[in-house]
């Protein structure tokens, strides 16, 4: 009996230090390994200066990708559909309203739809073909004396005052305002006139069939039901069809670019793109917390504003640069933005 409960001692204390044994070794290496296994995949991940923004930047990338993608390869899409609405709206102008008009009004209000039709039509035509083929303007990649402001991570170029990057052309942009679907091109420093022009003129020219065409399009309405009956043609039908057409398009376009143009139109009264309307917009708020005011350094007075948007020296410069189809260079090189480009003795206000 003796010797038999020796060796069973010696089993359960053996197995007791076995396990004491192997609940120390094994957390150890286990413990080794998980944090290998975190510092592995942390480092795939870390950055001294990630803060929450940047993690938002990363989880939306997927999102930014996708937009640009679609708008990169839809730009000649929109661009079809502007050139294949607008030319509708005029070709139904000229086919069934204009011999309307030429048969009823009198010789003043006549000369008057003509005259402003085609005005207008030419505004649209040249600021469109301008807007779309005019570059908006890049900064320098070589080396340069121009002072910037910030670098750019994707270019790795130096930015200019102004200069944002465009991730659906993938360049900086001088004085970038955004980049427009509608004309496949961003709006910058060289074409960011010929856009305002174009959304003006093209929302002038839809408010001018509209307001002219109401009467008809009424009438054209008021008449679906029995649009089908024996005194119609098909002649007349067609008739109504284009007019209901025009209106209801040229309706919606005039509100919605409308809102854009007076949009653009409050920014360029104040000095500013849309870019930094979000900019001073934060910048004005973090000085309001210190009880201070925030004054943007690229404005110059509001009708100074527009002259130079226009590029307004003398009075007649209204009509031939503003009113008149123009293709004058704007102020500046859109690299610096130091004084007041007019009259040097006016300083940005
Ligand atoms: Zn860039
Ligand atoms: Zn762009």
């Amino acid at each position: 009996m003796r010797p038999c409960t020796t060796v069973m001692h010696l089993l359960l204390r053996c197995m007791r230090g076995c396990g004491r044994h192997s609940r120390n070794r094994m957390p150890r290496i286990l413990r080794q390994l998980v944090s290998y296994i975190k510092l592995i995949f942390k480092s795939l991940y870390f950055n001294s200066l990630t803060n929450s923004e940047v993690v938002l930047d990363c989880i939306l990338e997927p999102v930014f990708w996708t937009v640009e993608v679609v708008t990169r390869w839809f730009g000649m899409v929109f661009v079809f559909l502007v050139v294949a609405l607008t030319s509708s709206v005029v070709f139904i102008a000229y086919v069934c309203l204009l011999p309307l008009v030429l048969q009823t009004y009198s010789t003043g209000w006549m000369m008057w739809h003509i005259c402003y039709g085609n005005w207008i039509l030419v505004m649209i035509v040249f600021h469109y073909y301008k807007a779309t083929n005019t570059p908006p303007g890049y900064p320098p990649k070589m080396k340069n004396e121009v002072p910037f402001v910030s670098f750019c991570k994707k270019c790795v170029i130096p930015k200019p005052a102004r200069s944002h990057h465009c991730g659906i052309c993938k360049t900086c942009i001088l004085k970038m305002d955004h980049h427009c679907p509608w004309l496949n091109n961003c709006v910058g420093h060289y074409n960011h006139r010929y856009f305002f022009s174009f959304c003006l003129f093209l929302t002038l020219g839809c408010m001018y069939c509209s307001i002219s065409g109401r009467d008809l399009f009424i009438d054209a309405y008021n008449s679906i039901d029995e649009i089908s009956q024996p005194p119609y043609t098909y002649k007349d039908r067609m008739f109504h069809k284009s007019v209901i057409y025009m209106w209801v398009l040229t309706s919606t376009v005039s509100v919605a670019l409308g809102s854009l143009t007076l949009w653009h139109a409050l920014l360029i009264t104040r000095g500013e793109t849309s870019i930094e309307r979000h900019i001073n917009n934060k910048e004005a708020k973090r000085l309001a917390k210190r009880g201070k005011v925030y004054r943007n350094p690229f404005s110059y007075g509001k009708l100074n504003n527009w002259k130079v948007f226009f590029g307004v020296e003398k009075r007649s410069h209204w009509l031939t640069r503003v009113l008149l189809p123009s293709g004058h260079t704007p102020y500046g090189d859109g690299l610096t933005w130091d004084i007041y480009p007019l009259k040097k003795n006016m300083m940005p206000v």
